[in-house]
């Protein structure tokens, strides 16, 4: 039996039931985990159901949206995991080479019915809807990457955390629970499908893949997988989540857990780290503290996204005030205006954020704050707020392993004003919130931090094959 929530699951089309297909299918594309994961639980129930076989696919494709070599590397490190994972409990995951709806459909002919997990983005969106049409059999959806499902918190896009958190917190002690992970009764590992791309040889495949961007992985520094999120998740529960409440502007520490990357990936399941977080022994404000940024901040941008499908990465679907604000302030003398390429070099006259841009472009990561300083001053030294916006998002997700989520667009467009209100009117940034140099230096130790960025970055160039 599964014990996955009737409210994270959804029958996307009304096909009947295949009884003679070979297998029940689980097409996995955003939930790329073992372990956790509700979609695979259903999926598991299903086939023993039905007494079939259970088959995972993924489908590579060689032009997902913005992702380049780093991207590739981290999230085919974390699926030849799962893959052996799956392997260990009976399980086979096919990868084969195609758009994720093509490889879905392309093996909807012999299946029972497609379990699919969930995600949000247009194109994710758009996959689903192509395969629960076509398809000849049931399409289920599970949704597995959020605490709780977007649609029991809102029918609406919110305005703020303060809006969501309550409507986010209703709901905690219900979603707050893992789902059975059951036992497969029909093994698929000797089924007689091809095996697809071999992922043992990640650095093989892609190499095959014919990418338009090269930016390097980060081996050195972060790898991806299942295992390595649950030992990097140990390592900041013993020695980081007690003080992470008052430590989490210390921009030279490594005060905080590294998980933005894992999720992003879906290398591991939201619920379960914050189970993890909830059960440890750290003092509760550092708890709260912590599940206010992985519950509400994170799906306050899911929620963003999912209601403004068309919109969510455009300058477009800023709060009218702030585009008011910013168009009044959009020829305002600039000290400071630099090109995209000078900015991508870290040449800028702040040797603080030439060090963030560093740490975003060599490391793939950034810390929260300095995320916040460093895209306030693309606004401040760019010819004008879209220009701005443009600039920022591109670079987060040219760069950061955890960019292209529905993270990088509500916090892009933060930095403008979404989920956020006026502050003092100044120039440039008209009422939208400014973010000084001074304040850094009173706030946060930005020299220690210049001097971590040099280790850090000197560290992920050795790692890096030339
Ligand atoms: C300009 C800007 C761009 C950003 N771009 C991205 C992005 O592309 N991808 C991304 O995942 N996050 C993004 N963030 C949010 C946040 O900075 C990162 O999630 C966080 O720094 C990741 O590091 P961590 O996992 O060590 O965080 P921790 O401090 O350990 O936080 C734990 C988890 O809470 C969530 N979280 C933390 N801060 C935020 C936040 N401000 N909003 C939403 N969720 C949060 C993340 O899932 C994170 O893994 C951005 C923030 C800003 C200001």
């Amino acid at each position: 039996m599964s014990t996955v929530d009737p409210a994270r699951v959804q029958r996307l089309n009304d096909a009947d039931p295949v009884a003679e297909g070979r297998y029940v299918l689980y097409w996995m594309q955003q939930s790329q985990r073992a372990v956790h994961n509700p979609a695979l639980d259903h999926a598991i129930g299903r086939a023993n159901e039905k007494k079939a076989p259970l088959l995972v696919v993924f489908g590579l494709m060689d032009d997902y949206p913005e992702a380049n070599r780093r991207h590739y590397t981290f999230m085919l490190e974390g699926l030849r995991e799962t893959q052996e994972r799956l392997a260990e409990r009976g399980i086979k995951l096919v990868a084969r080479r195609g758009a994720p709806d093509d490889v879905a459909l392309s093996f909807a002919e012999d299946a029972q019915m497609i379990v699919s997990d969930r995600g949000y983005l247009r194109h994710q969106r758009r996959w689903r809807k192509r395969v629960a049409a076509e398809a000849p059999c049931p399409v289920v959806q599970v949704e597995g990457d959020v605490v709780v499902p977007v649609e029991e918190v809102t029918d609406k896009p919110e305005y703020a955390a303060r809006t969501i958190r309550p409507k986010i917190h209703e709901h905690l002690d219900r979603f707050l629970a893992l789902s059975t992970e059951g036992t497969i009764e029909v093994p698929s590992v000797d089924l007689d499908v091809d095996d697809g791309l071999a992922l043992d040889a990640v650095d093989a495949v892609v190499d095959r893949l014919d990418l338009g961007d090269n930016v390097p992985p980060v081996r050195g520094l972060y790898r991806g997988g299942t295992s390595e999120a649950e030992a990097v998740l140990q390592a900041f529960l013993n020695d980081h989540l007690d003080g992470y409440d008052d430590h989490r502007n210390q921009i030279h520490s490594h005060a905080v857990s590294h998980m933005s990357k894992y999720l992003h990936f879906g290398q591991v399941s939201p619920v379960w780290l914050a189970l993890q977080i909830q059960e440890s022994a750290a003092p509760d404000e550092d708890i709260d503290a912590y599940l206010e940024e992985l519950i509400v901040r994170r799906e306050l941008a899911v929620n963003h996204v999912y209601y403004r499908p068309d919109t969510y990465d455009a300058y477009e679907c800023l709060p009218e005030w702030a585009r008011e604000t910013l168009a009044e302030h959009a020829d305002d003398e600039r000290e400071y205006v630099y090109s995209r390429r000078a900015l991508e070099q870290s040449e800028t006259h702040d040797p603080y954020w030439n060090a963030a841009m560093t740490e975003m472009r060599e490391t793939g990561y950034m810390h929260n704050y300095m995320r916040m300083y460093w895209g306030k001053k693309i606004l401040e030294w760019s010819p004008d707020p879209q220009t701005a916006f443009e600039r920022a998002l591109t670079l987060n997700n040219r760069y950061f392993l955890d960019g292209r989520d529905p993270n990088s667009y509500a916090n892009v467009l933060w930095l403008f004003g979404l989920h956020d209100r006026g502050w003092k009117e100044r120039p440039v940034y008209g009422k939208v919130r400014y973010m000084s140099k001074g304040g850094l230096e009173r706030k946060a130790d930005p020299e220690a931090y210049v001097e971590k960025v040099d280790r850090l970055a000197a560290k992920a160039r050795s790692s890096t094959p030339s």
